[in-house]
């Protein structure tokens, strides 16, 4: 359903009613379900086949209504100012008043809370007027969604309404950040980066490799399309297609031309989704930079490239990027 008036205000009326609703944000498209109804939150579970334990971030229309959930404090109150709303989810002390189903956060005393502001999903949210757990709104380990297509493609009528807005316009999640009693940490690398954050709160911690359960749903393998992946690849070998970045005459799709971080995130699920569906043997990658987004970017490639499964598919495809987006 188009994102207008109408069919905005029936998704809020869905969201009511306990149903799963698909939603644009500036990052991907989410899966949305009333955070406070405990069968609403389930179905989420089922539609993604999501293990449960793996919290969900819960997405607000306003700073005050994510802070009615997660305790503030006065980093997590400057964080709000400067990068909410946008692509920052905080992981804050659950209010045990706010009412949210326990599935949510798989029983955690913490709460991850974001106020996005792509204007479709905060329209939403404020005719929702609840806090609303969004994932992804993509199968579980798979490549998240950044079109309407993409969540009627492979959750089918799993979810009871999708409202398309467009193309997601940052392309790869939030960046979760927990506040905690000691240093920030940083859980998961995405659409602001620890330059940004570090340069307002100072340095940040990230979790070391042997504390997975601090970054509970952070899977080493993850967003992987069927074909296999090789990665920091300078060129592509004859049974490969190529995704390339900056200048490249041999990229079947190109991140960006310009070697633009902010493109290449933009770009990056849709053009793995048409590198899949050539089914070549293997997508040979580019390297990309690791600092700012591009190391949102290549978190998400390490991921993919570790869950992906072998394929045996007709031969390359050149034409799938002839029209980049
Ligand atoms: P998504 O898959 O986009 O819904 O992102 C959910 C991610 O947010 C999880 O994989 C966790 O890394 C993080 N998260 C959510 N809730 C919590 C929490 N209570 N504590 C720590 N991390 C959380
Ligand atoms: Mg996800």
């Amino acid at each position: 359903m188009l994102a207008t008036t109408a069919g905005i205000r029936q998704a809020a009326a869905y969201l009511r009613s306990g149903r799963l609703v698909a939603f644009p944000t500036e990052t991907v498209y989410g899966l949305g379900a009333d955070a406070t109804n405990p069968a609403a939150v389930s179905r989420v579970f089922q539609a993604k086949k999501r293990p449960v334990g793996h919290p969900l971030i819960i997405h607000a229309a306003t700073t005050a209504a994510a802070f009615a959930v997660g305790g503030g404090g006065p980093r997590a109150a400057r964080l709000a100012e400067q990068f909410w709303p946008g692509p920052l989810t905080l992981v804050l002390p659950l209010r045990p008043d706010a009412g949210i189903a326990e599935a949510v956060t798989g029983g955690r005393h913490t709460v991850a809370l974001r106020v996005p502001r792509h204007p479709v999903a905060a329209a939403l949210l404020r005719e929702a007027a609840m806090p609303v757990a969004a994932p992804s709104a993509n199968p579980h380990g798979r490549l998240s969604p950044t079109r309407a297509q993409h969540v009627r493609d492979e959750l089918g009528s799993a979810v009871d309404l999708v409202l398309d807005g467009g193309p997601a316009d940052i392309g790869v999640e939030s960046t979760v950040l927990e506040l905690g009693a000691g240093q920030p940490m940083l859980l998961r690398a995405g659409g602001i980066s620890a330059e940004e954050l570090a340069a307002l709160i100072g340095p940040l911690a990230e979790p070391a490799a042997h504390e997975p359960a601090r970054a509970p749903g952070m899977l080493r393998k993850h967003y992987a399309p069927n074909t296999p992946l090789r990665l920091n690849a300078d060129a592509p070998s004859p049974d490969e297609v190529y995704l390339g970045f900056g200048a490249s005459r041999r990229a079947t799709c190109n991140l960006s031309p310009t070697g633009d971080l902010e493109e290449a995130a933009r770009n990056l699920f849709t053009m793995l989704r048409r590198l899949d569906s050539a089914r070549a043997h293997r997508i040979a990658v580019a390297p990309i930079p690791d600092h700012h987004l591009g190391k949102a970017i290549n978190d998400r490639l390490r991921r993919a490239e570790r869950g992906a499964a072998p394929s045996d598919g007709p031969p390359p495809a050149q034409t799938v990027c002839e029209r980049p987006s």
